[in-house]
């Protein structure tokens, strides 16, 4: 007999590694902006699988573009050319603005594989003296958990008993220009940042500091780097969060929702001046840039080229902030909003993030708490108004009792 969520759940205890801590729910089916558990109990999804969900589960044509390539062709190394590839590349640079795309498969990847190229970069084009490249971060970062990656973190529970850690870097302040123009010099290969900071608790800079790392990294001579693993493809009302201050980098870094959350799907995005240092031998990946991951990632951009979610995710968060600016006081002490995307710290009185998403789970409403008393919101761009709207009344019936 098939088994119940309790059982899956004790089941999974004894052969799965305890990396995560989810909450008690065990997903069966989705469709759109909802999910069933094996015993048919309907949840709205405010998490969309960290972004990777912007489009919804099993949207249409992602799913019928996954199915046409696995009826044609799934994996060809890049041994081989494949016939998709093309095309997702020529999709992704018109999409961006920029010239040429490294296709890899998980957001980390992105990150390393840009911090690759940066030092590269560093060496053959500015004439940093070998093994001297730096690379500029900021605090409250996330970008992955590779050790290169984890080296750069100040969060002890993502660092702690993991090194020893890869030198070259260096950590500023977040949204502080000041600290940011003080620690570039000769050796900056590159300012690496995420334009929103997700995992830190969806953090919005200041107006300006977008346009200002662009300045500073500009007259510094050296590349910044935008990880919109999170931020990108539509979640902050446009198809880049940079755009919000009409900036372009030198390299962005997509993943998430680029594989329409079917397949894991990431790439770096550049300029041909910056991406071109790499040549044949210097870095690869046997998945990166298979053609269902293409003709996915294209089907994605193809729907982000119609604008519509970009749109969607600008007007309703609109409602998204007038909803959660309406519970001030009502148990919520801050929050931060751009399009589909809040930040919203509870009133540690109420409980933390963890306890506010078991509550909210248990009104069908599924969550994820980040850092103590921040709970996350994020639903797919696709969700109705009305939706919405029924997750912020379960959000003031869980902070409020009523
Ligand atoms: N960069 C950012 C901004 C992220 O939010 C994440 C994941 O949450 C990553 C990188 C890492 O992506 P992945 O988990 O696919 O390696």
């Amino acid at each position: 007999a098939d088994r119940s969520s309790a059982e899956l759940i004790r089941a999974e205890e004894p052969v799965l590694a305890h990396n995560y801590h989810p909450l008690p729910v065990v997903v069966a089916r989705a469709e759109g902006v909802w999910v069933e558990d094996v015993e048919g109990r309907r949840y709205l999804d405010m998490l969309a699988g960290y972004s990777a969900l912007n489009f919804g589960h099993r949207h249409p044509a992602l799913v019928e573009a996954a199915h046409r390539q696995l009826d044609r062709l799934t994996l060809t190394s890049r041994a081989f050319h494949n016939d998709r590839l093309a095309a997702f590349a020529e999709g992704l640079a018109g999409l961006t603005g920029l010239d040429m795309v490294l296709p890899m498969n998980t957001g980390a990847e992105a990150v390393e594989s840009a911090i690759k190229v940066a030092r590269k970069w560093a060496y053959e084009v500015k004439g940093v003296p070998d093994g001297q490249a730096t690379i500029v971060v900021a605090g409250g970062n996330f970008h992955g958990r590779t050790t290169t990656i984890v080296s750069f973190s100040d969060d002890p529970v993502a660092r702690d008993g993991f090194g020893p850690f890869t030198p070259g870097f260096r950590s500023v302040p977040y949204n502080d220009l000041a600290a940011l123009e003080a620690a570039l010099d000769e050796t900056t290969a590159a300012v690496l940042i995420e334009p929103i900071q997700g995992e830190a608790g969806v953090l919005i800079p200041d107006d300006g500091y977008l346009a200002g790392v662009r300045e500073l990294t500009r007259r510094a001579g050296c590349l910044f780097v935008a990880d919109e693993i999170q931020s990108g493809l539509g979640r902050t009302g446009r198809t880049l969060a940079v755009e919000h201050e009409s900036v372009l980098p030198d390299l962005v870094l997509l993943g998430k929702a680029l594989g329409g959350g079917i397949v894991p799907v990431s790439a770096v995005v550049g300029r041909r001046d910056v991406l071109g240092v790499l040549r044949p031998g210097e870095h690869g990946s046997t998945f990166g840039g298979n053609p269902l991951a293409a003709a996915v990632g294209s089907a994605v951009v193809a729907l982000l080229e119609t604008g519509e979610y970009q749109r969607r995710a600008a007007e309703l968060g609109a409602v998204l902030e007038s909803g959660l600016a309406a519970l001030a006081g009502k148990g919520v002490t801050a929050h931060r909003v751009r399009g589909l995307w809040a930040g919203v710290d509870v009133d540690p009185a109420i409980g933390t993030g963890r306890a506010v998403s078991e509550r909210l789970l248990r009104e069908g409403v599924l969550v994820k708490d980040t850092h103590g008393s921040t709970i996350r919101l994020a639903p797919p761009l696709t969700i109705t108004r009305d939706e919405l709207e029924w997750a912020l009344a379960a959000l003031e019936k869980v902070l409020t009792g009523t």
